[in-house]
């Protein structure tokens, strides 16, 4: 499932594509994603020009001159931009749900074979109490993502490390394979409680995290599986994983011990127990 760094590396490789371009044509060859694309979908889009792309947490947000409204796009488990120019243009996929065309010739294309994705279009007004947005936690990248904040954050909660940092609503984007790497990074235990945190140990971690996160976006994201950048590139930061994935092999860390993996609310957690206090 692509996290915060596949998502964001996607956004910047569009942003150079397709910034500025007219949409000519849209087709929905299926409107049953996660939620069904709106029948006003086409004509809405067909004649508006991209004028900014954004990120918060896993979705996109593409705005456009002159509308008072925003598409907003979440990739889902296995969703996939493509674009093409009209040179490269290969026959439609089965799972290519959705094309938007440029008057450039560019072709944008939307696989999403398991139809978790969404393409939604909701109006500016809207925008800041959209349930979908309004419910995240804050941006892990934001200047104002500060030790400090994440204690305010974990205050009086029972949970551990592991779990807080996947809550969506606590912090946005992360996803288990982040989490471990910077918990690994920040030499702290996925098994803590957050209560027990402090000062220092907030403010290493957050360090941590946005290391993690900027490295990861720089490298196109960690493609496991079906991460594509959209000029169809993998990402690479799988290469340099310390700890995900990697039952059994030695800790990059310590050189002591094994990567351990163990199991937190049915999701794998890997870990160093020797350096992870
Ligand atoms: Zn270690």
């Amino acid at each position: 499932m692509p996290e915060l760094p596949e998502v964001e590396s996607v956004k910047v490789n569009l942003e150079k594509r397709i910034l500025d371009q007219t949409i000519e044509k849209v087709e929905v060859h299926h409107r049953g994603l996660r939620w069904p694309i709106p029948h006003n979908f086409e004509t809405l889009l067909e004649g508006k020009k991209v004028k900014m792309l954004a990120r918060r947490a896993k979705y996109l947000l593409l705005h456009f001159e002159q509308a008072d409204f925003i598409l907003l796009w979440h990739l889902g488990m296995s969703g996939r931009v493509q674009i093409v120019t009209p040179k490269e243009l290969t026959p439609r996929q089965a799972h290519d749900h959705v094309e938007i065309t440029f008057y450039s010739g560019l072709k944008l294309r939307f696989r999403d074979p398991r139809r978790f994705g969404a393409m939604l279009l909701v109006p500016l007004k809207e925008l800041s109490c959209f349930s979908l947005l309004s419910s995240l936690g804050v941006e892990p990248l934001d200047n104002n993502f500060s030790g400090s904040f994440l204690l305010e954050l974990f205050k009086n909660r029972s949970l551990t490390l592991k779990a807080a940092l996947l809550n969506q609503k606590i912090i946005s984007g992360l996803g288990n394979i982040y989490v471990c790497e910077a918990l690994h990074c920040a030499k702290l235990s996925p098994l803590r409680l957050v209560k027990t945190i402090n000062h220092l140990e907030a403010d290493i971690l957050v360090k941590a995290i946005q290391d993690v996160l900027r490295r990861a976006i720089i490298a196109g994201g960690s493609t496991l599986r079906d991460h594509r950048q959209p000029d169809g590139k993998k990402g690479t930061f799988q290469y340099t994983f310390k700890v995900y994935g990697r039952e059994g092999e030695q800790c990059l860390q310590c050189h002591h011990v094994e990567i351990k993996r163990i199991l937190q609310s049915n999701r794998s957690t890997f870990y160093c127990a020797r350096c992870q206090k």
